[in-house]
C-alpha cells in the first residue's frame, strides 16, 4: 500500500491489515475498550467531544497489541498522516484571529455519539436570521461513512464553533464558524445533507459572497466526497459527472424546516408561494448563488 501524496511518500505500507488494527485503538465500541481507566477514560472523552488528544492517541497506541506495528515514532507520525488523509482524524481549522495556532488534538467525526440537539430551530427568530441549502442526493442514501468523511472535511475547512471548550461536532452533524456574526449548521440525514446559514441578527445581512461561496465550497467538497466513496467501492466515476448525483436545492426556513428550491426553479421565479402559504422572495434564495446569476431577477 503506497500513496503518492507528499507527507505519505516516504513510506510503503507492507502489511495493510496492520492499519485496520491501528483504527480499532480508538474507533471501536466500548465492549472492546481496553480495561485501565486512563485509556477509558481517553475513550470516554473522545466519544463526548469528538476530539482526541496527540498524547493520548501515542498513550493508547502504547498498549501490547499496538507496539509491534508502531515501533518507533517516526512510524507513528506516517500513520497519523495516513488517518489524516483519509479524513478519520480531522487537524481542526483554528480562528485566524488566535495565536496559539498550533493545535496538539484532532478531531475523529465518526467517533461521536451525541444528535445534534435540534433545539436551535425553536431560538427566537431563527426563521429570519437563516438561510437554507439542502442537498439531496439521488438513489442512493447517504453511507455513515461518507457523512463522517463530510463532515470531517467541512471541519478542516471552516472552524468548528465551541462551547465551554467543546467542539460543537454532533453524529453525522456540525456547528461551524464563518465570522463573528454568522455561523452555520450541516445536518447529514439519510438522503441529504442540510445546510442552515445563521446570522446573529438578520438574514438580510448575511453577505452575499459569504453565502455563495459556502454554497461553492460544500459542492465541491460533497462531490469529492462522492466521488472518493464510490471509487473505494469499485466504481469508477472519472468519467461520470458527479453532480448528475445531487440536486441543489436552496431557500429559506419556514416552521421548523427547510423551505427550498431547486437551483434552476430558483433563477425562475422572483416569487414562490411555498407549501405552508409563504410567499418567499427570489432575493434570499439567490444569495447562494454567485452574481451572475443573482442579477436576473
Ligand atoms: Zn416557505
Amino acid at each position: 500500500m503506497y500513496f503518492n501524496q507528499p507527507e505519505l511518500n516516504q513510506f510503503i505500507i507492507l502489511y495493510p491489515p496492520a492499519l485496520v488494527n491501528i483504527l480499532r485503538s480508538f474507533i471501536t465500541d466500548e465492549m472492546f475498550w481496553p480495561e485501565d481507566e486512563i485509556r477509558r477514560n481517553i475513550l470516554r472523552r473522545m466519544t463526548d467531544t469528538g476530539k482526541i488528544y496527540k498524547k493520548d492517541l501515542l498513550t493508547l497506541w502504547q498498549q501490547e497489541k499496538f507496539r509491534n506495528h508502531l515501533p518507533v515514532m517516526n512510524n507513528k507520525e506516517f500513520v497519523i498522516q495516513v488517518f489524516v488523509h483519509l479524513d478519520v482524524l480531522v487537524l481542526p481549522k483554528r480562528y485566524s484571529d488566535k495565536s496559539d495556532s498550533h493545535v496538539d488534538y484532532y478531531l475523529v467525526p465518526c467517533t461521536v455519539k451525541n444528535k445534534v440537539p435540534m433545539s436551535f430551530l425553536d431560538e427566537q427568530s431563527f426563521a429570519s436570521r437563516t438561510l437554507s441549502l439542502v442537498y439531496r442526493l439521488q438513489k442512493s442514501s447517504i453511507p455513515s461513512a461518507l457523512s463522517f468523511k463530510l463532515i470531517g472535511a467541512v471541519s478542516s475547512i471552516w472552524p468548528i464553533m465551541e462551547l465551554n471548550s467543546r467542539p460543537l461536532l454532533y453524529h453525522s452533524s456540525a456547528v461551524l464558524c464563518v465570522d463573528g456574526n454568522t455561523e452555520f449548521r450541516i445536518i447529514v440525514e439519510d438522503t441529504k445533507v442540510i445546510v442552515y446559514l445563521t446570522h446573529k441578527t438578520s438574514k438580510a445581512a448575511i453577505s452575499p459572497d459569504i453565502a455563495a461561496s459556502i454554497q461553492e465550497c460544500l459542492t465541491s467538497t460533497l462531490e469529492a466526497v462522492l466521488k472518493f466513496y464510490l471509487s473505494s467501492i469499485g466504481k469508477n466515476h472519472r468519467k461520470a459527472n458527479v453532480s448528475n448525483l445531487l440536486q441543489i436545492e436552496v431557500g429559506e426556513v419556514c416552521g421548523r424546516s427547510p423551505c427550498v428550491v431547486p437551483i434552476a426553479k430558483a433563477k425562475l421565479h422572483s416569487e414562490w408561494v411555498c407549501d405552508s402559504g409563504t410567499t418567499h422572495s427570489s432575493r434570499y434564495r439567490l444569495l447562494w448563488l454567485f452574481n451572475k446569476v443573482r442579477n436576473i431577477n
